[in-house]
């Protein structure tokens, strides 16, 4: 684990209020526990229970919602997870979330994401740059300490309208100096249609801005294909698809975001040994290890990259190559690249 550690890593799919740490969740229920508007034992079960179906998965999320939901505590979580993910090697990194409105506490998607903003500014053990134009960083005094990079990604929630995913596209194109390079559809796959989101998607994508989808979590073919015709320019987990759709994924090349833990703790896929992680490898089909949720699953991007090694047998050469493959996909610009690439060849001395 050390090593995985110790790599420079890229990470593209987490979502910022599944990787919330532990503590935090406990320290916010406990003080809406003393307020009357929770039952702080209750909650606890919920958040100790180590296994969850992906049902069970959101009903948590449900909670951490109402746990997380003001101002204040989004700045807080996004500056802790940023942290947490620079802590352990991660040099690049696109966070994603969606934005909330919530009108009692006059909460808009615009003012959630000015906490976001806040957050990350707030980050101090490392020095991030977040602009892609290169001009905003948080910079300490002109210091010489370890750097980031983090772009943010909007997310549509599946149980969204159509003019509210398009709400969510349009903040997007309104944040993109502060570092929005895209859109991710997420939320309960059972929830919601496509044809629901396409017409925001679709413009998202008119507009520049860069797509990765959820796809496939459940069997649904017909909305997979649908998927893949809109060749988004990444999509997230591609578990549960049939042959034909599989055939597609692959001829079309839309890089995968892999999380193992995830999809075993969600019991999207049975077993670590019948992951499709594997097939795509062998195919060199592009993919990148993610952590999805690290709080939620207790993970972390250096134990995803240990666990892909330990139960596929990969060496310490093909671990490295994995992780800086990962910089072809980023939705950021070729000057970041470049970047990141010598990033790695002076990672790459060292390590050896
Ligand atoms: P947030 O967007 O609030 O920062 O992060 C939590 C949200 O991300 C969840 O409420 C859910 O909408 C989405 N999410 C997190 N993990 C998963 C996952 O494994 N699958 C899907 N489809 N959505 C997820």
């Amino acid at each position: 684990l050390e090593w995985c550690v110790s790599v420079p890593k890229v990470e593209l799919h987490a979502h910022l209020n599944g990787s919330v740490r532990n503590s935090t969740l406990f320290e916010l229920a406990r003080v809406l526990g003393d307020k009357g508007v929770i039952v702080f034992s209750d909650v606890e079960n919920v958040i100790m229970k180590d296994d969850r179906t992906l049902h069970e998965v959101f009903k948590l999320f449900d909670l951490i919602h109402i746990l997380t939901t003001d101002h204040s505590t989004v700045t807080r979580i996004t500056k802790e997870v940023i942290e947490d993910f620079a802590a352990e090697n991660v040099v690049y990194l696109e966070l994603r979330t969606t934005p909330k409105r919530n009108d009692s506490i006059g909460m808009s998607k615009r003012s959630y994401m000015d906490a976001v903003m806040e957050g990350l500014r707030a980050v101090s053990s490392v020095d991030v740059d977040y602009s892609p134009a290169g001009l905003k960083t948080n910079t300490f005094n002109g210091s010489m300490r370890k750097k980031m990079y983090v772009r943010f990604l909007l997310s549509i929630d599946r149980r969204e309208s159509t003019e509210a995913a398009m709400e969510t596209v349009k903040l997007a194109l309104e944040m993109r100096d502060l570092g929005v390079v895209g859109i991710d559809l997420s939320g309960n796959p059972i929830v919601g249609n496509w044809s629901t989101f396409l017409p925001a998607l679709k413009f998202a994508k008119e507009q520049g801005l860069y797509i990765t989808l959820h796809c496939g979590e459940v069997p649904n073919q017909e909305e997979i294909k649908a998927m893949i015709d809109f060749l988004p320019h990444r999509i997230g987990h591609a578990c549960c698809f049939d042959e034909e759709n599989w055939r597609k994924l692959k001829s079309a090349k839309i890089p995968v975001e892999i999380c193992l833990t995830s999809n075993i703790r969600t019991e999207t896929i049975s077993s670590i040994d019948i992951h499709h992680f594997v097939d795509l490898y062998k195919a060199k089909h592009p993919l990148v290890l993610c952590t999805d949720d690290s709080g939620v699953f207790s993970t972390s991007l250096s134990r995803e990259y240990n666990l892909a090694s330990s139960s596929f047998g990969l060496g310490k050469t093909e671990m490295f190559q994995l992780a800086e493959i990962a910089i072809n996909f980023i939705f950021a610009d070729d000057g970041v690249k470049t970047d990141l690439r010598a990033t790695f060849e002076e990672a790459v001395k060292k390590l050896n």
